[in-house]
């Protein structure tokens, strides 16, 4: 990188934290509807202070989603996404200093947001402002979206990317991105899974009786538990059939991208507070099952009562929630009514099944040219291979809205200053500074390097 640049990122590292620490001053919790008109007004405005012209897509019922575009020298167009949004805060008795009173100590800024996702926010502005500065204009062209809904599973965004389609179009997309790992290499991620969330319930009695009447009664808590039992085997394999139907085997270069990752069993040992894997899983085997095998799992069950002492009832209703995680090719849509089909087949037709979410897995393929490109300039910024993730274990709804309305392809580049130990969720939420540093240097390498 030129000396102009350098001088210039090293001078204005002060700004750039100043930058961070105003955006996460503002609390903008999706969950609880707070805050998110003022954040979406200051995004815009800090867009706007970066020459960007921008535009709000709005939808009805949802924040609006902050666009800008900034065009540049070349012809190449860039695609960024990010969220305004944050987690709340609560519990807030385990904070150390006031989440939303951004604090630096010990090299680290505190704050809700700070990590997810307003430092990479503040780390993309920062670049591209140093890059206006010393170069003029930017190499390429800048598109760039900001919504205000992702921590609740971004409800409107496949409304905002058909209304909205021909602003997002790019040669490729950098979604909220990745860091670099403990070794220093650069982390790359090429999609996720997808969700299908069904909550299922049963009505036994009209209302709860007294236990005594169960030898005439039906039992709502046991007919939940049976059809639960029927859905999956004690070895995790799911029993709708067709469930595995649309399943892609992942590819050689996908596998042999995790056979390149650092073993990470004792750190998920520790952070799950368990002894032992399903099955002994371990090294390259625990990888591969968290990224590309599908589940049904029971994510809240509930039924009678659980109160003090006890209390001989036959509840009149049960539920239970599931997520399905799903990978490529599955289809949400499918699989919701192979579960219908298979309950009612089952005799279970009286339990009311409701979908209250869906997002299909999105990946892209590690042969890309947009994916090869990136993992080259990694590779070349950091003297180091990346590490690059095939699939990640949770779910980014964006990205199916992206993929059907858009469809670009994209990845998570290592431009986010975030490390293993972000607290993102949790209290005490902080990045490196240094981190934030190098993310704003990456960028700026970054968005010259793909313009070349
Ligand atoms: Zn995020």
């Amino acid at each position: 990188m030129d000396t102009a640049l350098e001088a210039y990122l090293l001078s204005h590292e002060h700004d750039t934290l100043r930058l961070l620490e105003e955006l996460c001053r503002r609390p903008s919790i999706s969950a609880q509807g707070r805050g998110l008109m003022e954040m979406a007004a200051l995004v815009e405005s800090l867009l706007q202070e970066t020459d960007f012209r921008t535009q709000r897509l709005t939808v009805p019922a949802a924040p609006p989603v902050i666009y800008g575009e900034l065009p540049g020298a070349g012809d190449y167009t860039l695609l960024l996404y990010n969220h305004y949004d944050v987690q709340p805060p609560e519990p807030l008795e385990l904070w150390q200093s006031p989440p939303f009173e951004p604090t630096v100590r010990e090299g680290k800024l505190y704050a809700r947001g700070s990590s997810d996702n307003k430092g990479e926010i503040a780390a993309r502005l920062a670049a591209i402002r140093a890059l206006l500065a010393v170069d003029g204009r930017l190499p390429l062209t800048v598109r760039w979206v900001i919504e205000g809904e992702e921590e609740i599973g971004s409800p409107h965004f496949g409304e905002v990317a058909a209304r909205y389609a021909p602003l997002l179009r790019a040669d490729g997309a950098l979604w909220e991105g990745e860091g670099f790992d403990p070794e220093g290499r650069p982390e790359l991620c090429l999609g996720t899974k997808g969700l299908l969330y069904v909550q299922l319930e049963v009505q036994g009695t009209g209302i709860d009786t007294h236990s005594g009447a169960a030898p005439v009664l039906p039992s709502a808590a046991w007919r939940l538990v049976q059809a639960l039992a029927a859905l999956r085997a004690p070895d995790g394999t799911v029993r709708i059939p067709g469930f595995y139907d649309a399943v892609r085997p992942p590819a050689e270069e996908d596998l042999r991208a995790l056979a390149d990752l650092p073993v990470i069993d004792d750190l998920l040992r520790a952070s799950y507070q368990v002894e032992t894997f399903l099955d002994g899983l371990s090294g390259f085997h625990l990888r591969e099952r968290l990224a590309f095998a599908p589940t049904c799992n029971i994510a809240g069950l509930l039924s009678g009562y659980t109160g003090a002492g006890s209390k001989t009832v036959l509840p009149a209703r049960a539920m239970a929630r599931i997520d399905f995680r799903l990978v490529p090719d599955q289809d949400p849509a499918d699989i919701l009514r192979k579960l219908q089909a298979f309950l009612a087949e089952q005799g279970y037709g009286d339990i009311l099944v409701t979908c209250t979410e869906a997002s299909e897995p999105v990946k892209t393929p590690l042969a890309d040219p947009f994916v090869q490109r990136i993992a080259a300039l990694a590779t070349a910024y950091e003297g180091k291979r990346p590490a690059i993730t095939p699939l990640a274990a949770g779910t980014l709804p964006l990205l199916g809205a992206l993929r059907r309305y858009v469809g670009l392809p994209g990845l998570s580049a290592p431009g986010n200053p975030v490390y293993w130990g972000n607290a993102a969720h949790a209290p005490n939420e902080h990045i490196r500074l240094a981190d934030l540093w190098r993310a704003v240097h990456f960028n700026c390498y970054l968005l010259r390097a793909l313009a070349g």
